[in-house]
């Protein structure tokens, strides 16, 4: 029987079909995020792993990482760092190119957002093909950043990010999952 948190959640997320392009089943956590009861037990879910342990910063995707992972580090009391898309960041950034579905993109992150040896969670809503986090993780890499997990509300695992990330050596959690993409 599946547990109340993973039933809540589930039930808490909506389905969009055919968006953004036919044939995409999109899983649309606004209305997760709209649902205190659901968008608190997320949140915690993804704590309490790390409830007194030293965590030092939080690095959220934009942009439903930047909600999950805010709620996140204020409850570690860690800090958080934006990873966004180029162009975005006013000082200056490492960049790094990812794959996207059709073709490539480029995200970044600032230089000075981590210090060599922070222990960093990363944090985004969904992990799909896995394209996404593998930039996000190559960025904090560079950087010198010890990446403790990474964590998603949602896996799609028919599209086999997580074997992706946890190549790079970086362990994964996720709380719930949806089959097909
Ligand atoms: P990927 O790089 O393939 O792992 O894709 C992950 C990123 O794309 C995340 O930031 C998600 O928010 C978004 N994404 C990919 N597929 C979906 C989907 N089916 N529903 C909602 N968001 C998605």
């Amino acid at each position: 029987m599946k547990s109340s948190v993973e039933e809540t959640l589930l039930a808490a997320i909506r389905t969009i079909p055919d968006y953004p392009k036919p044939g995409i089943l999109f899983r649309d956590i606004t209305t997760l995020l709209g649902n205190a009861r659901a968008f608190r037990r997320a949140v915690d879910e993804l704590v309490h792993p790390w409830a007194g342990s030293k965590v030092d910063k939080i690095a959220g995707i934009e942009a439903r990482g930047f909600i999950l992972g805010g709620a996140i580090a204020h409850q570690l009391s860690a800090g958080f760092i934006p990873i966004r898309k180029k162009g975005k960041l006013p000082h200056d950034t490492v960049r790094v190119a990812y794959s996207l579905e059709y073709g490539i993109d480029e995200m970044e992150m600032h230089k000075d957002a981590v210090k060599p040896g922070e222990r960093v969670i990363l944090v985004d809503d969904l992990i799909a093909t896995g394209g996404t986090a593998e930039g996000a993780t190559k960025l904090l890499k560079q950087m010198g950043a010890e990446i403790l997990s990474a964590c998603f509300v949602v896996d799609l695992p028919d599209l086999g990010g997580r074997r992706k990330i946890e190549a790079l050596g970086v362990p994964v959690r996720t709380l719930i999952a949806f089959e097909g993409h």
